[in-house]
């Protein structure tokens, strides 16, 4: 275990649960709404969760925000593929809060 890989903390909506991932399962990042929208592939069921993040969240390592705002759907692994496909959905989905603490 190199432990060089920084995890980023984001929510998977099907799991309802916190979930780091590295950057490799990031698929979309849009910062259009104040806020970057964050389309993450679950490495461990494969939906694909949308979360709201401040920029420092992704781009500065070690940083957490401690609470994201999460898209309230999931999709369907390869059924989000392009921005405007991003922007549909938080243009019509519910925007959760959730911590992003582990619960062991
Ligand atoms: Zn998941």
């Amino acid at each position: 275990m190199s432990g060089v890989d920084a995890l980023t903390g984001t929510y998977c909506y099907l799991e309802d649960s916190p979930r780091p991932v590295t950057p490799s399962s990031f698929r979309l990042l849009d910062d259009a709404v104040g806020r970057v929208a964050l389309a993450v592939s679950c490495p461990r069921c494969g939906s694909t969760s949308v979360n709201l993040v401040t920029r420092p969240h992704v781009d500065v390592p070690f940083h957490s925000d401690p609470r994201v705002g999460v898209l309230a759907t999931a999709f369907e692994d390869g059924s989000l593929r392009s921005i405007d496909g991003l922007r549909a959905g938080l243009a019509t989905a519910d925007i959760d809060d959730k911590g992003l603490e582990q619960h062991a």
